[in-house]
């Protein structure tokens, strides 16, 4: 009985540069590798707007059973195997520490509430029943908690002030363990393959799916993609770039193998480094490759210190603004029902791909928003939070706080970075090119309308 450990997946889904991956293999005889589905997330929704659970939309449901198809194969390829149970982590995990006599288990930190207060419970009873417990932190490049310290146990509220106390990341830890030990004796627990869509009860969806298959193997080739033109990457700078080209984005698309963890960002951040120790000049933060991967840590820093980050009321950060309540102008943007093409095709690309540039997701936050419509951040955030397949709480939250103009920006009137950022789409005719892919069939608003529908003509 001696020496069986249980890695617990949930985000991660890695094997490279996964610190709780090689802390389970550390002196174990028996690894279990485990994933829990949670009908929760996954349950099919028959009244939700689109198909999906009534959390999360059909498309990042999609990409998990993708990312744990990959898990599971990868795993084989180390000796090992993932074992996916359905039920609710809470109940099922600390029943298999018993089952299966584990010493140690080991999972992800996570700085999200909902898995703060999970994890809390589950570590809890692990360290009463003797189980150690290791939980690293590696969803992200730094500790939120060190950089609270570094900066006097305050909360840096500015990008500038968080960029000055980053000190220098630590290294990835490579490709991960060459040999997984198998675990032994687990036919008395009830263990999936991996399902498909139609398993978990979706049935009859003739949507058009995200183009972006999940997994690590599909996200380190997209990390190799992404930094083969070393002038593409040095020469980055938001936010430049088309937020219409369909064939080859603009950008890396690396955002839902980040969230997931398919891709390790500290394995993308020290690549990055190495790129531009190899040129000549590189744009820098915060418009930079680096810069984007810095305001991803710089609002996983704010959310994890900041209570209530994900709400207006009781935010010591959030204005407080007096939003309309209004459902059907909610639908009207969520449906891509508004009548303006740059924003309606934006938004029916969320639904099919599950994924905007961000040029995209900046206008219709902006719309819906301090725009025309004066809607809560709250919805829109919601809204994102269901359907996109990079849905990250930290990173959503704080962009919708910024795009609202209710946290980070001083203003309520749209500053100049929104301008710009229509502007662009205008330059691009994004909403010809959204409409034309999307097969979007909207009344043609006057084209001044499309863009500048909150200045006052
Ligand atoms: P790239 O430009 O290639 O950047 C590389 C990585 O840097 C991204 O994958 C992402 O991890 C990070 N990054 C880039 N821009 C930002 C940003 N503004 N804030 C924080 N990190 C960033 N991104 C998410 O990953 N999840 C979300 O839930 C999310 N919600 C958003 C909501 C709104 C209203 C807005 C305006 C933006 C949101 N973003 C979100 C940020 C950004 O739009 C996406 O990260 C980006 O478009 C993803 O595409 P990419 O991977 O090609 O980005």
């Amino acid at each position: 009985m001696e020496g069986r450990a249980l890695m617990w997946f949930r985000k991660g889904l890695r094997l490279h540069d996964n610190p709780a991956l090689e802390h389970a293999c550390e002196g174990a005889k028996n690894v279990y590798a485990v994933f829990v589905l949670d009908p929760w997330f996954l349950a099919p929704d028959p009244c939700a707007p689109s198909p999906g659970s009534a959390r999360v939309g059909i498309n990042r449901i999609q990409f998990l059973l993708g990312c744990l198809k990959d898990l599971d194969l990868r795993l084989k390829s180390r000796g090992n195997q993932l074992l996916l149970l359905h039920g609710n982590p809470v109940e099922i995990i600390p029943g298999l520490l018993h089952k299966w006599s584990i010493k140690k288990l080991c999972f992800e930190y996570d700085t999200e509430p909902y898995s703060l207060q999970r994890d809390n419970f589950i570590k809890e009873h692990a360290t009463e029943t003797g189980v150690e417990v290791c939980s690293p932190v590696s969803h992200t490049i730094y500790n939120p908690e060190d950089i609270i310290a570094k900066n006097g146990g305050m909360v840096p509220l500015t990008y500038q002030s968080f960029c000055r106390v980053l000190g220098k990341p630590s290294n990835p830890l490579g490709d991960g363990p060459s040999h997984i030990p198998p675990p032994i004796d687990y036919e008395g627990v009830n263990v999936l393959s991996v399902p498909c869509l139609e398993d978990l009860g979706y049935k009859n969806l003739n949507e058009e799916f995200s183009p972006f298959p999940g997994g690590e193997t599909e996200g380190l080739k997209r990390l190799e993609e992404s930094l083969k033109d070393k002038n593409w990457v040095s020469e980055f700078e938001k936010p430049k770039g088309d937020p219409t080209a369909f064939m080859k984005p603009a950008t890396t698309v690396l955002s839902p193998y980040l969230k997931f963890g398919c891709v390790s960002s500290r394995l993308f951040y020290s690549r990055l480094k190495v790129l531009y120790s190899q040129v000549k000049s590189y744009t820098k933060p915060p418009v930079s490759l680096e810069g984007q991967l810095l305001w991803r840590e710089f609002f996983y820093t704010v959310g994890y210190g900041t209570p209530n980050f994900d709400r207006m009321v009781g935010s010591p950060i959030c204005k407080q603004i007096p939003w309309k309540d209004d459902e059907d102008l909610l639908a009207a943007w969520r449906d891509g029902h508004t009548g303006y093409p740059w924003i309606d095709a934006a938004m029916v690309q969320l639904r099919k791909w599950g994924w905007m540039h961000h040029l995209a997701r900046h206008a219709v936050a902006c719309f819906l928003t301090r725009g025309d419509m004066f809607v809560h951040w709250e919805k829109g955030r919601d809204v994102f939070d269901r359907l996109l397949i990079d849905d990250d709480w930290s990173i959503n939250n704080g962009n919708w706080l910024w795009l609202s103009a209710s946290a980070f920006f001083a203003q309520v009137r749209p500053p100049l970075g929104n301008q710009e950022a229509l502007l662009v789409a205008k330059s691009f005719r994004a909403d010809i090119a959204l409409k034309s892919r999307f097969g979007l069939s909207c009344a043609v608003s006057p084209n001044i309308f499309a863009y500048y529908f909150w200045t006052e003509i």
